[in-house]
């Protein structure tokens, strides 16, 4: 069948936010109380803690301006010294080790493999002399989260999750951003929910959470509005906060209480988006992987994705001048293709990680997957004419370049 004449499908608009935010910022606009610490109760930022958390099936919820900081807040509140080095997978986005030496600290770089995830031989052999760990889940794909963790527990490492991207993600059924010590999510417009900027922390551990807490901004009393689960008082959490008041930096990284506003009725619609994203996204890669020159690489096992963008490799592609073409003659087709590290300055590429301290180190395998590792948008709300345009211009852009595949298949 020929596309010709449907138009290219718009992949860069985000979702309407539900009508229902429409009440409540309409209410926050009039009594002009948008900080979050001026309500004695129920301010809409405690609120969308609360939610989170109980989502999340986690004790703790702490919303802040984004998921770097949260992060950043994450990496003081383990109270690891000045200098301490973090690891990290070498494929991630550059706000993670920027959230590293904002706290003073070194990234330490591992490699990925050609599945995007976390190349488990080289992690264990970095470990050692290693203070902690950030799992990136880039682009939600899920490294082997068994074999890090049991890793980490037993030289007593300790593991944050940067699952930005990642929620609605499970690894055994059980959610990513749950697994790790404490887990980081963010609201920036470009990830599942949606709220122009923002980020939230998750985790079980109430001297953790104390810490991040008064660190985020919580001064003089203010932690008094951070409750346990479900808003309950929560003496472990009174003795964290009295042990650490008046020790710690205030970095004022709150949200405000329009951000929860917006975010608090998308929750409800994350299942529906994790739903559709991934049968859009497996749709679209039984097309592509019908190519013997695209090939989408398979989950992990025990993992069930959330994606809203496809992520997949450029086979035979002998030269970056060959994979620069199928780029171009994806663009004329109408479908955006980013090259990871193909397009200049690209902020997920690590040799362009420039400000981390130090020779930027190499890493050959995660290089080489970066110069043929491919990335289209795929949001949710698209139907399946959108998703049979792209899956088609990108099939036909590999044969422009290389040739009829019939007669290779
Ligand atoms: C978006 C993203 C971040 C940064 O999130 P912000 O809220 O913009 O700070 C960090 N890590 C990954 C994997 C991301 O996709």
């Amino acid at each position: 069948m020929s596309l010709d004449h449907v138009p290219a499908p718009n992949v860069y608009d985000a979702e309407p936010i539900p009508e229902a935010a429409r009440a409540e910022i309409d209410r926050l606009l009039q009594s002009g109380d948008l900080f979050r610490y001026t309500a004695p109760a129920d301010a809409p930022v405690a609120l969308l803690e609360q939610d989170f958390a109980a989502l999340m099936g986690t004790k703790y919820a702490l919303a802040v301006s984004s998921c770097s900081a949260a992060l950043f807040l994450s990496l003081e509140a383990l109270g690891l010294r000045k200098g301490a080095k973090v690891m990290i997978p070498a494929f991630t986005f550059a706000a993670v080790p920027s959230s590293i030496v904002h706290a003073g600290m070194q990234p330490v770089l591992c490699e990925v493999g050609e599945n995007y995830r976390i190349d488990v031989a080289d992690f264990l052999a970095k470990l050692p002399g290693v203070d902690a760990v950030i799992i990136s889940h880039m682009r939600g794909h899920t490294s082997d989260m068994d074999a890090i963790i049991e890793a980490c527990e037993a030289a007593d490492i300790p593991v944050i999750e940067d699952a930005a991207h990642s929620l609605g993600t499970t690894w055994h059924g059980r959610k990513i951003g749950t697994i790790g010590k404490v887990g980081c999510f963010s609201f920036q417009s470009y990830k599942l929910v949606n709220a122009g900027e923002g980020g939230i922390l998750v985790t079980d551990d109430a001297d953790l959470v104390a810490r991040a807490v008064i660190m985020s901004g919580a001064y003089e009393h203010n932690w008094k509005k951070h409750k346990g689960p479900e808003g309950q008082n929560d003496p472990e959490l009174e003795i964290a906060f009295a042990r650490w008041q008046n020790k710690l930096p205030l970095y004022n990284l709150r949200m405000q209480n329009l951000s929860a506003a917006v975010i608090r009725p998308q929750l409800p619609e994350v299942a529906r988006r994790v739903r559709d994203g991934r049968a859009n996204h497996d749709y679209v890669a039984n097309l592509l992987n019908a190519s013997p020159w695209l090939a989408v690489p398979d989950a992990l096992a025990p993992e069930d994705r959330a994606p809203d963008s496809i992520q997949f490799n450029l086979q035979g592609f002998v030269s970056d001048s060959e994979a620069k073409a199928f780029a171009d003659a994806a663009a004329e087709r109408g479908v955006k293709v980013q090259v990871f590290g193909l397009s200049n300055d690209n902020a997920r590429a690590f040799w362009n990680w420039q400000f981390i301290p130090g020779d930027v180190p190499d890493l050959p395998q995660t290089r080489a997957m970066l110069m043929r590792a491919c990335d289209v948008r795929l949001p949710a709300r698209l139907q399946k004419a959108d998703l049979d345009f792209i899956a088609e211009a990108l099939v036909a852009a590999a044969r422009d370049v290389k040739g009829d595949d019939r007669a290779v298949a």
